[in-house]
C-alpha cells in the first residue's frame, strides 16, 4: 500500500506513517501555537530515578572524540544560493571533462560512472543541508532561499539526466561489464545498471526524433502540472462558518482557536480544513449535519486539482506508451521491490478480501452504537439506519472511550518526552548494539570546527548525539543523531527524519559517517508540565527514531544507496517492525515514567489539578490501562485499512489503463467515490441523493508526482 499513500517528499525526507488513530497528525500540528514563554532551565527534571542520558562528560574515553567533526549551519540566504551554483558548476564542468576526454569504445565505469558518483557523494554533504533550511530555519529569507536552491539543483538534474552524450559512455561501460571485460563489486554493478537505466527512464532510450520530444515536453508539462498543484494544496485557505451550539463536542482548546466572524458572520465561527481543526470536529462534533458539511466540504475544497490530476494520468500514460511501457503502473513499479503491477494488484486483491467481512462486522457494530446514540439523545427521528461516511470517526471515538475506557490524556500523563526518549534510544542500544552520547554545553564547543558551539545546529532547542558501536561491538564511530521536537513559527509541520548527510566510502578509502535528523513538533514543556506524548505520538516518535536508526547504521560504499535512499516500497519496512515495541506490555511499562515523579515542582503542579483525595500515581503505567490501551490495537482496524485499500486500488486504477483511449475517458471523481462505497461500503451523499461526481480528497494524496 506504500506506493499508494506516500505523498510527494523529496527522498532524503521519510514521513510519518498513516496512523490508527488518524489525530496523530492533528495532535501534533494542534501543539503548533507558538509557545508563549521560555521554559525555566529548572525544568530539566532531576528528580527520583530519572537518569539522564549519557552525555560526552559521562561518556567512556573511547567515546568522547568524534573521529569526524560535525556539519556547521551556518548558511546565509545568500551564501547557500553561491554554495548551490558552485556544486552545480563543479558537477557540470566534471561531466563535461568526461564526455571530452572519454571515448564510448574506452568507457569504462572506472573512468566514467565512479567519478560521477564521487562527485554525488559530496555534493550530498552541502547540499542536503542547504534544502533543510527550509523545513526548520527560522528566518523566512533562508527558507525561500533554500527553497530556490533546492529548484536550481532539480532542474540541473533534469538537465544531467537528458545528456545523451553521458548516457552513450554509460551505455558502453554496461555492455562491457555486462561481457565480462571489467570486473565490478555488486554494489559498483548495481550503480551502473541503476543508472543506465535511469537514462532510458529519462527518455535516452527513445530514438531522437519527435517521439522523444514529445517525451521531453510531456515531462515539462507534468513538472509544471505538479507545482501549480502543490501551490493550490499549500494555498487551500477555505473553510466554514458554525455557531458555537454546532460545534457541540469538538475540545474547547479546538474551538477557542477558532476565528470569529463578523458582519453576516457575526457570532459564528471559522473552521479550517487543516488537520487541527478538522479530524478533532470528525472525532467529537455531536451534530450529524455538521460533520457531514465538514466532511463533503472538505472532500470538494480543491475541485481545481481535479482536472490537473486527470490531465496528469493521461499524459503519464502516453509517456509510459512511449517508453514502451503498458501503462505507467508498469513503468513506476518496474524498479520497485514488488517489479510488477501484478503484484501489486493481487496483494492488494487479497487484502481486500480478507479485510471485507471483518468490515462488515465493525461496521454493524458501528451501526448499532450509532442508534443506541441516537436513542440516547432523543434523536430518534435521525434513525434511517445509514452509516455515514461523516459518521465515522466519531462513533470509532465514542466506542473506544466507552467500551474499552481509553482516556488518552491519562496515558499521556506517563510519557514525558525525555525519558521516553531516553527509554527509546535505550532500547535501540540494547537491539542494535549502540551507545548514543548528547553532546551539550563546552562538549559542543571542543568538537564545533568553528569553536563555536551553536554552529552545531540550526536552533537553540536542538539536541545533538555522537552515536557509536557498544563497546562490546567495537566502539566505533556511526554518526551523528539530532532530535528537533517543538514547534516554532515556520517549521515543518509534521514529523519527519531528514538525513543531513549521507555514509559513503570517499575517494581515497574513508569512510564518511552520516548525520541524521528528526523534525517532529511535540508541545513544549510548561512551568507545571514537561511535554507528555499521546501513546500515538510515542509510536511517531519511535517510527522516526526507526528511520534515523536505519539512516545511522547503513554501510554503503556510494550515498546513493545510502540509509532511507532505498526503494519506496521498503523503506518503511523497518520502522513499522519496530514500532510493535509501543504495543509491547514489558516494553510500555519500561518506557513509562509519570510526570509527578520527575521533579518537586511537577509533582506540586499534579497535586493542584489532582482530584480531592486522588492517590499519586505509580512510577510506571498500571497493568490496567497497558490493557485497556492494547485492546484497542485492533478496534475497527479493518474499516481503517479498507480505507487505506481505497486509496492504493484507486491509485493502481487509474495508472492501469488497458488503452490510452480507457485513461481519456476516465471519470476521475465518479471513479473515487465509486471504489471508495465499493471497498468500505459506508454510505456517502450519493445514498442522499447526491450521486458519485462530487469531490475527491485524491486531490490531496494523488499528486501528480505519485504512484
Ligand atoms: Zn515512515
Amino acid at each position: 500500500m506504500l506506493i499508494s499513500i506516500v505523498l510527494f517528499v523529496p527522498l532524503a525526507i521519510i514521513l510519518a506513517p498513516p496512523s490508527r488513530f488518524v489525530g496523530r497528525i492533528s495532535a501534533i500540528t494542534n501543539q503548533l501555537k507558538p509557545f508563549g514563554g521560555k521554559a525555566p532551565s529548572s525544568l530539566r527534571p532531576t528528580y527520583t530515578s530519572f537518569r539522564p542520558l549519557t552525555t560526552a562528560a559521562m561518556a567512556p574515553q573511547a567515546f568522547k572524540t568524534p573521529p569526524q567533526a560535525p556539519p556547521t549551519f551556518t548558511g546565509t540566504p545568500q551564501s547557500i544560493i553561491d554554495d548551490t551554483k558552485r556544486l552545480i558548476d563543479q558537477s557540470r564542468e566534471l561531466q563535461d571533462k568526461i564526455v571530452a576526454e572519454v571515448k564510448p569504445e574506452n568507457a569504462a565505469f572506472q573512468d566514467v560512472l565512479s567519478p560521477m558518483a564521487h562527485d554525488e557523494n559530496t555534493m550530498a554533504l552541502e547540499t542536503h543541508i542547504i534544502g533543510f533550511y527550509q523545513s526548520v530555519s527560522t528566518n523566512q529569507d533562508l527558507r525561500n532561499s533554500s527553497t530556490e536552491a533546492e529548484k536550481l539543483l532539480d532542474d540541473f538534474s533534469i538537465e544531467s539526466s537528458m545528456r545523451d552524450e553521458v548516457f552513450k559512455l554509460v551505455d558502453a561501460a554496461l555492455q562491457k561489464a555486462e561481457q565480462g571485460k571489467t570486473k565490478l563489486d555488486p554494489e559498483s554493478q548495481r550503480l551502473l545498471e541503476k543508472e543506465h537505466k535511469s537514462y532510458i527512464r529519462n527518455g535516452l532510450g527513445i530514438p531522437a526524433g519527435p517521439k522523444r520530444d514529445r517525451f521531453k515536453e510531456i515531462k515539462k508539462r507534468l513538472s509544471q502540472l505538479s507545482i501549480v498543484f502543490q501551490k493550490n494544496l499549500n494555498e487551500e485557505n477555505g473553510g466554514l462558518w458554525f455557531t458555537g451550539e454546532e460545534l457541540d463536542g469538538v475540545p474547547e482548546d479546538v474551538v477557542s482557536g477558532l476565528e470569529k466572524g463578523d458582519g453576516e458572520d457575526a457570532g459564528k465561527l471559522k473552521l479550517s480544513f487543516k488537520y487541527p481543526d478538522l479530524f478533532p470536529t470528525m472525532k467529537y462534533a455531536k451534530n450529524a449535519e455538521t460533520r457531514r458539511k465538514v466532511f463533503v466540504e472538505n472532500e470538494n475544497k480543491l475541485n481545481q486539482n481535479v482536472p490537473i490530476f486527470k490531465e496528469s494520468i493521461v499524459l503519464r500514460d502516453e509517456a509510459a506508451r512511449l517508453l514502451g511501457y503498458p501503462n505507467h503502473a508498469a513503468f513506476k513499479i518496474e524498479d520497485k521491490m514488488a517489479k510488477t503491477p501484478k503484484t501489486v494488484d493481487d496483494f492488494l486483491g487479497d487484502l481486500r478480501k480478507r479485510l471485507t467481512e471483518g468490515g462488515a462486522k465493525e461496521r454493524k457494530a458501528l451501526t448499532s452504537l450509532k442508534e443506541q446514540d441516537l436513542k440516547d439523545r432523543g434523536l430518534e427521528k435521525e434513525l434511517d439506519g445509514n452509516y455515514f461516511l461523516w459518521d465515522n470517526r466519531y462513533y470509532d471515538t465514542l466506542m473506544l472511550t466507552k467500551d474499552y475506557s481509553l482516556d488518552q490524556q491519562k496515558i499521556a500523563e506517563y510519557f514525558p518526552l525525555q525519558t521516553s526518549i531516553r527509554g527509546m534510544l535505550e532500547i535501540f542500544e540494547t537491539l542494535f548494539g549502540l551507545t548514543f552520547v548528547e553532546i551539550t554545553g563546552s562538549d559542543r564547543t571542543s568538537i564545533s570546527p568553528s569553536g563555536k558551539a551553536e554552529d552545531i545546529t540550526w536552533h537553540p532547542d536542538v539536541q545533538v548525539f555522537s552515536v557509536w558501536d557498544s563497546e562490546d561491538q567495537g566502539s566505533q564511530f556511526v554518526g551523528y543523531l539530532y532530535l528537533d521536537l517543538h514547534p516554532r513559527e515556520g517549521k515543518y509541520g509534521h514529523a519527519a527524519n531528514f538525513n543531513l548527510q549521507p555514509g559513503f566510502i570517499d575517494e581515497k578509502g574513508n569512510r564518511h559517517y552520516p548525520c541524521t535528523a528528526l523534525v517532529c513538533n511535540f508541545s513544549k514543556p510548561t512551568p507545571k508540565k514537561p511535554s507528555l506524548l499521546k501513546h500515538d505520538e510515542v509510536v511517531t516518535l519511535f517510527h522516526e527514531l526507526g528511520h534515523g536508526i536505519h539512516d545511522l547504521v547503513s554501510k554503503t560504499i556510494y550515498s546513493h544507496f545510502h540509509g532511507t535512499n532505498t526503494v519506496r516500497d521498503f523503506v518503511e519496512a523497518p520502522s513499522q517492525m519496530l514500532e510493535n515495541w509501543c504495543w509491547t506490555p514489558s516494553q510500555l511499562k519500561a518506557l513509562s515514567h509519570h510526570y509527578s515523579h520527575l521533579s518537586r515542582e511537577y509533582e506540586v503542579a499534579w497535586r493542584e489539578q489532582a482530584k480531592e483525595g486522588e492517590e499519586k500515581p505509580d512510577v510506571k503505567l498500571p497493568d490496567e490501562m497497558i490493557e485497556n490501551l492494547i485492546r484497542t490495537k485492533h478496534v475497527n482496524d479493518a474499516l481503517f485499512n479498507l480505507r487505506q485499500l481505497h486509496f492504493g486500488i484507486f491509485d493502481m486504477t487509474v495508472h492501469e489503463p488497458k488503452s490510452h483511449q480507457e485513461v481519456e475517458d476516465m471519470k476521475v471523481s465518479e471513479l473515487y467515490n465509486q471504489l471508495r462505497k465499493d471497498i468500505v461500503q459506508i454510505d456517502g451523499p450519493e445514498v442522499l441523493g447526491g450521486g458519485m461526481d462530487w469531490g475527491m480528497s485524491c486531490s490531496l494524496h494523488f499528486a501528480p508526482w505519485s504512484l
